[in-house]
């Protein structure tokens, strides 16, 4: 039998978004928990070197993922990991209940879901070995270390396509990297690309393996035809995967309202469509997702959700929170 804890604020993921989270609703004296399957950090965990951060013209992933951690502990947000949320639910008496896999129960007046989304990936050797030295799911994170290389992407629907096309401001040369003989990226999307002379599209091809040189960054993909069968070598220094992403909102019980591709939709408070649910960063239906984006939507969601609280104490069954602009220090 599991414990059942209470706090006024359940903070699902300690990506970027879920550690601004909590370091705001600490400010904001709320009793919050941000509960996270593995360490703290996110996707920072995964990225070499954060150059698009303000104020940190370089700064390792890790690095800015100790800084926010820490941060938001000293201001009192609460930290359990090595913890999976099972499942968020909103209950008839309208609290919330996220249960975790240890069997624990974690009752509170409002969620904020941050539990980002994770890139699809090829599932080929060398491909997690090489991530961050050659492998990457984010152009415009990483695109910028392949000056004057080539690059290769894989993919063929708009975001494969649109970064194809965004590439090739640092590469050399792009190839795109196909599976099928058409592409399912939008007709305006194709226009552009092939009228990029920079570009060279690999039709009916898959990539079978990344290899590397003896630094151990990338220099070459085993690529194979698949009419003929044919394996082939093709000399690149980066491979991006745009194969989709995932949201990670599986553990949401009941409807909420969602984008054709799963992510939660909004409204400008960072609310969805739960009443004292919100959601912010990755896993928010949204332009770019970025660090900054995150821990924009994040700040928002947190200040949000304590309007929400002290509507909720005045009585008010069903918050509209107010209010607009302004500082909120
Ligand atoms: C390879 C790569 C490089 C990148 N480089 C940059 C860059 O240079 N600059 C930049 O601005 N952005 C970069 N990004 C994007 C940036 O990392 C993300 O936009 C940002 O991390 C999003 O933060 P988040 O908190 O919304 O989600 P995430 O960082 O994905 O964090 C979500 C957290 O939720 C946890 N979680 C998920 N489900 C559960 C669950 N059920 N129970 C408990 N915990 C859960 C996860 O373990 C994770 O820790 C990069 C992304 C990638 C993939």
């Amino acid at each position: 039998m599991g414990t059942t804890y209470e706090h006024e604020v359940v903070i699902v993921g300690a990506g970027p978004a879920g550690m601004c989270a909590g370091m705001y609703a600490g400010r904001a004296m709320l009793d919050a928990v941000v509960l996270e399957r593995g360490a703290p950090g996110g996707e920072l965990l995964n990225t070499e070197l954060i150059e698009d951060y303000p104020g940190f013209e370089h700064v390792l992933g890790h690095e800015l993922a100790t800084k926010f951690h820490d941060h938001a502990a000293k201001f009192g947000a609460q930290f359990k990991l090595g913890v999976t949320v099972k499942s968020l639910r909103k209950r008839d008496d309208g609290m919330f209940e996220a249960i975790t896999d240890d069997g624990d129960t974690y009752v509170s007046l409002t969620a904020i879901i941050t539990a980002g989304g994770t890139p699809i990936k090829l599932g080929i050797p060398g491909e997690l070995e090489y991530a961050g030295k050659g492998v990457s799911y984010c152009a415009i994170c990483d695109g910028a270390f392949f000056r004057n290389q080539v690059i290769a992407v894989v993919g063929g629907g708009d975001a494969a396509v649109e970064e194809a096309d965004f590439l090739t401001r640092y590469g050399s040369k792009v190839y795109l990297i196909h599976r099928r003989d058409e592409l399912r990226a939008s007709k305006s999307l194709q226009q552009r690309l092939f009228a990029n002379p920079k570009i060279e599209v690999i039709w009916d091809t898959t990539v079978e393996r990344v290899e590397a040189d003896a630094q151990g960054l990338v220099n070459r993909l085993r690529i194979r035809d698949v009419n003929t069968g044919v394996i082939s070598d093709l000399a690149a220094n980066a491979m991006f995967v745009f194969i989709g992403f995932r949201p990670n909102t599986g553990i949401i019980e009941g409807h909420v309202q969602h984008d054709p591709m799963g992510y939660l939709i909004t409204d400008d408070k960072m609310m969805t469509s739960i009443s004292g649910l919100f959601a912010a960063g990755d896993v928010r239906s949204q332009l770019t997702r970025q660090v900054t984006t995150a821990v924009g939507d994040a700040t928002t969601a947190a200040i949000a959700a304590e309007k929400y609280i002290k509507a909720l104490r005045d009585g008010d069954k069903e918050p509209v929170i107010q209010g607009s602009g302004g500082y909120t220090a």
